[in-house]
């Protein structure tokens, strides 16, 4: 059994105040990685800038982070960075900017990567990363994973490098500005990390002990999900909840729904979460082993599988000119069989004409 968690985490209210000083021993100046509005709008671009000033880091900005950052995007900023001379990065924001602050932290120390060989790489070095989330849905902050969109290819995809950020911080606070769409698909994130990691081929009863702590406290948060009341105990929770997941995530890999899910987000949209959500009834009802999947569900304080599906059902509704056809799923399902190691993960057998099920049974086709 192998459990790597190199990151070292605070986490609270106040936690960059409190422990953002540590951020001085990576350098004398930093790249802060945003998405457009989310970094300020939330607190935490200033929180942090503030902390920066007061241990006499410089620092410049990159705020052109788009949602699911393409290579292009990862590119521009790490030349920014490196004629700025910068000596590590401080990723502010959801999954996105996240995401994106690894793999420039990657690119600023590898200038011979373009968009055409940026994946399938040997292991590569990189900067320090911070990483400093103001969304609970992806767990980011304490995963090596950068997951980015590769326009050559029409999907997205891992970029297949190991950047563990050396310290995340995470304050709860900085996800009130959340709207409840935001809040909603990015819990569902969370919870399909939880869940997809729990039933996943290499999870280890460490990966499980961490799954089912974060099933609990996404249980408990359940109601509260579904009236839009987020309360500042459960963005905490959440907060918790998807943080626990990405520490899953990490050991045991995402599995089915993830892999099905990037299409439906290339192609038509779809915000993450909500891909993965509309997908995971269906994905459960294929799952085998039953006892494992009851497990789970009983980990989130439900009694049956129909319970959970009624939650998945209600809070992942798709408008009309967003559903997919049947040509498009099959060739999804095509795609997804064609590649071994995007099955891999799941403990099961399954094939295309399964994965079309599980698309068609989603989408009602
Ligand atoms: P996101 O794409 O980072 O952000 C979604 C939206 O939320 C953006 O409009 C963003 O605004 C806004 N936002 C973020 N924080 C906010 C706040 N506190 N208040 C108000 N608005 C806020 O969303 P995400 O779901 O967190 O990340 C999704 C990405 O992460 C996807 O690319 C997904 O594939 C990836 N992912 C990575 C991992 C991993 O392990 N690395 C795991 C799962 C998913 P701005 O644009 O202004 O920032
Ligand atoms: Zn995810």
């Amino acid at each position: 059994m192998k459990f790597q968690m190199p990151v070292k985490v605070y986490f609270g209210l106040g936690a960059v105040k409190q422990h953002g000083s540590e951020m001085a021993q990576y350098g004398k100046k930093a790249l802060l990685v945003t998405g457009k509005q989310s970094a300020k709008q939330s607190g935490a671009y200033e929180e942090v800038t503030q902390i920066l000033d007061a241990s006499h880091i410089d620092y410049c900005l990159f705020d052109e982070i788009e949602e699911n950052p393409s290579v292009q995007t990862v590119l521009r900023a790490s030349e920014f960075g490196r004629a700025q001379q910068v000596d590590f990065i401080i990723g502010i924001g959801g999954g996105s900017p996240l995401d994106a602050a690894k793999a420039i932290a990657i690119a600023m120390k590898n200038p011979q990567l373009e968009a055409s060989n940026f994946f399938g790489q040997p292991p590569l070095e990189a900067l320090p990363v911070i990483a400093i989330p103001t969304t609970s849905g992806t767990g980011s902050e304490v995963t090596q994973y950068a997951v980015l969109t590769d326009h050559l290819d029409q999907t997205k995809k891992n970029f297949g490098q190991s950047v563990f950020p050396k310290i995340a911080i995470l304050d709860p606070k900085y996800t009130e500005t959340l709207n409840e769409k935001i809040s909603r698909n990015t819990a569902i994130d969370a919870f399909t990390h939880l869940a997809e990691g729990f039933l996943n081929a290499n999870a280890n009863p460490v990966s499980d002990g961490l799954a089912l702590k974060g099933l609990h406290l996404f249980g408990s948060c359940l109601l509260a999900i579904e009236q839009g009341r987020y309360t500042t105990e459960v963005r905490e929770s959440l907060m918790m909840a998807s943080m626990l997941a990405g520490m899953v995530i990490a050991q045991t890999g995402t599995s089915l729904p993830h892999g099905m899910g990037y299409g439906l987000t290339y192609h038509l949209g779809y915000p993450h979460g909500l891909a993965n959500g509309i997908l995971f009834s269906a994905y459960l009802e294929a799952f085998s082993d039953k006892q494992k999947v009851q497990c789970m569900v009983e980990a989130l304080g439900l009694k049956t599988l129909a319970d959970l599906q009624m939650y998945l059902r209600r809070w992942t509704k798709v408008e009309s000119d967003q559903m997919p056809t049947l040509e498009f799923v099959s060739n999804l399902a095509h795609q997804m069989a064609s590649n071994q190691a995007k099955l891999k993960n799941h403990p099961e057998a399954i094939d295309e004409s399964g994965l079309l099920e599980i698309y068609k049974a989603s989408f009602g086709l």
